[in-house]
């Protein structure tokens, strides 16, 4: 694989877990996966790659399937079959954006919480960090392994037992606002938030279980919209591109 250059000697983390929805790799209002949305992606995490940060990324499926569309009584197939129907679907995700990744030079591995031998690595805890500490992006699909939640919480899950330094919620709106912004004009951006106010509030960005994991351990979290052209990038180096979640007081 080809290096990348590597800039800025002295960034802020060590490592971090950047998390993209399916909504990444599709169009607005589509589903499925459009090339031409994952690529600029790939770009943006590559020129991220350049920092001297270990990047590891949990893969979102909701462009494919959620299994909570699938709730019991509505049809046939299990809500429990649907959500694992979910988690493939991130391992399809994962295999788009690793070759996207890698067509730009990138180098990747693709681990999964659901054993696929002949498609991608299993994910062992250790080996995930020894590629990080290689230089390696890497993407974690397949969530948790478990059904019945979401990969927000498989991304709160992974940072914790990675030991990343934050959590980086990319999503399609610059942060956490005081309502939805695609609904009401009013709604306020914040810029700071503590995870009491995000629970108190429902702020719905990120699911409660998540949010909840991360106030136990104290890792805070970035929540901030990928579709600005360099904001991955100034994420992973550190800057508070968007809402900043915390203990507070920093
Ligand atoms: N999922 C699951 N367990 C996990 C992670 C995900 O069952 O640990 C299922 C769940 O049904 C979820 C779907 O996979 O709806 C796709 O993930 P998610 O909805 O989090 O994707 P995103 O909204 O980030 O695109």
């Amino acid at each position: 694989m080809a290096e990348a250059t590597v800039l800025d000697a002295t960034p802020r983390y060590r490592r971090v877990v950047l998390k993209i929805s399916g909504e990444g790799f599709c169009h607005r209002g589509e589903r499925g996966i459009a090339m031409d949305a994952v690529l600029p992606l790939a770009q943006q995490i590559h020129r991220a790659s350049r920092f001297q940060v270990q990047i590891a990324i949990v893969l979102g499926g909701g462009n494919i399937l959620r299994g909570a569309q699938f709730k019991a009584g509505n049809t046939a197939i299990r809500e429990a079959t649907a959500h694992y129907m979910g988690m493939l679907a991130t391992v399809i995700n994962g295999l788009a954006l690793q070759d996207a990744l890698e067509s730009l030079g990138c180098d990747t591995r693709l681990l999964t919480a659901i054993r696929m031998d002949g498609v991608a690595e299993p994910y062992i805890r250790r080996r995930a960090s020894r590629h990080l500490e290689k230089g390696r992006i890497v993407l974690l699909a397949g969530g948790t392994g478990s059904p019945f939640v979401t990969t927000d919480t498989a991304a709160a899950q992974r940072a914790l037992e990675l030991e990343a330094d934050v959590l980086l919620k990319a999503t399609r709106v610059d942060g956490i606002y005081s309502d939805d912004p695609e609904k009401n004009p009013h709604a306020v951006l914040y810029s700071e938030l503590t995870y009491d106010d995000v629970r108190r509030q429902n702020l719905r960005v990120m699911d409660f279980e998540s949010v909840t994991k991360c106030q136990q351990y104290n890792l805070p979290i970035l929540v901030f919209n990928f579709k600005k052209a360099d904001h991955i990038e100034r994420a992973v180096r550190g800057e508070r591109v968007g809402t900043w979640v915390s203990r507070g007081c920093q």
